[in-house]
């Protein structure tokens, strides 16, 4: 049996559940908004508590790649999918097909990538029932992987945030502590490093870290000790909610610019961090190379445009930095309002 929900959320375009029980799938599909073009998100895979728990997340993560598009200049809407279950017992070609159809039954507002969970395998077999799915093209090239795109753009918004705070944006001499040398963090340390950038660097992952320090002459800290290295900038490469009550009071940095998705636990946090004099890139802004890189692979751009688009992270921000000082707000509630006017403007063009 198939059954198919409209859960009517207010605030939100679309919210669908589905349930498909001969594949075994449950499923929620959120798109949040669509004034700037077709939704995009990614589809997460994770063994979810209750359905409530997978609700609560899909709402949260439609909405912030509405945000996130629109900030990074793109005509997508925000959207996001999860399936209810484990993804390395409960996945089979039945389930990520029935899942498939699911999407095709958007007819185009909704496109979709992978995610937690989900693989670029996983989109070549939804694929197969619906034009809505997208996967990286296969392209060997270290520096045209999305975890470069991205790092290239991280790189990009500490170049603003050091202008911001100490008028050039070199980044000679300047001492960066990275929490996470995973896809990212690695490249961002590269990039770094060949800027002349002093580091410091923290991983789970003792072996790597060893041999990325061995590389490039970083210094090395265990894991906890990273947010209290005296810094010019912490960039926060692994996990969310690290910008929360226990942590902000122990920064010895003055900026924080990383690539981590949701850094601050809580909105007023930004409001903290601005009290303590730090400067913080807005993740939504600084990490968006990785979105922007869709727009190649789905032939909407070549990779010069791709590289382009991502560099202009550093006058966003510049633009948002500019704003928060002006208006004596903080950079995030700053970066909301820009995002919130673009769509305001879009919704009255339409209405004309
Ligand atoms: P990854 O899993 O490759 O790397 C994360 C690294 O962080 C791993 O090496 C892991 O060992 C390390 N880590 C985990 N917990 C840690 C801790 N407590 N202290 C220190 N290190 C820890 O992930 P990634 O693709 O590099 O992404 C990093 C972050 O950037 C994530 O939050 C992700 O959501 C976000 N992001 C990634 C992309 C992308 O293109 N990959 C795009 C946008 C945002």
């Amino acid at each position: 049996m198939i059954t198919i929900k409209n859960l009517n959320i207010p605030g939100y375009e679309e919210v669908i559940f589905c349930q498909d029980d001969e594949a075994g799938l449950k499923a929620i599909i959120a798109i949040h908004d669509t004034t700037l073009g077709p939704a995009v998100g990614g589809t997460r895979m994770l063994p979810y508590g209750t359905e409530d728990e997978a609700l609560a997340d899909v709402l949260r993560l439609s909405r912030a790649m509405t945000y996130k598009a629109a900030a990074a200049g793109l005509d997508f809407g925000g959207g996001k999918a999860v399936i209810i279950g484990d993804a390395r017992r409960d996945k089979s070609e039945k389930l990520l097909r029935a899942f498939g159809r699911f999407v095709e039954s958007f007819d185009g507002r909704f496109l979709t990538a992978e995610d937690v969970g989900t693989s670029p395998e996983d989109m070549r077999v939804i694929g197969q029932e619906t034009e809505y799915a997208t996967c990286p093209p296969d392209i060997p090239e270290a520096n045209w992987q999305t975890s470069f795109i991205t790092a290239f753009g991280i790189f990009r918004g500490i170049q603003a945030s050091v202008m911001e705070m100490y008028g050039s944006d070199s980044l000679s001499g300047i001492r960066i502590a990275i929490q996470g040398i995973g896809k990212v963090g690695d490249k961002l340390a590269r990039i770094l490093h060949a800027e002349g950038a002093k580091l410091t660097i923290a991983d789970l992952d003792r072996s790597r870290l060893l041999a990325i320090s061995k590389e490039l002459g970083a210094a090395v800290v265990e894991p906890h000790e990273i947010y209290q290295v005296d810094t010019d900038i912490l960039a926060p490469c692994a996990l969310g909610g690290v910008l929360n009550d226990d942590i902000i009071p122990l920064l010895g940095c003055n900026i924080v610019a990383g690539a981590a998705n949701n850094q601050l636990a809580d909105e007023r946090h930004a409001e903290e961090l601005s009290k303590k004099g730090i400067l913080y890139a807005p993740d939504y802004i600084i990490n968006a190379g990785g979105l922007i890189s869709t727009l190649y692979d789905i032939g909407e751009c070549d990779r010069q445009t791709v590289i382009h688009r991502t560099a202009e992270i550093y006058d966003r921000l510049r633009v948002i930095f500019d704003i928060a000082r002006l208006e004596k707000i903080s950079t995030q509630v700053a970066a909301d309002r820009m995002v919130e006017e673009r769509i305001r403007q879009a919704k009255r063009d339409m209405a004309k």
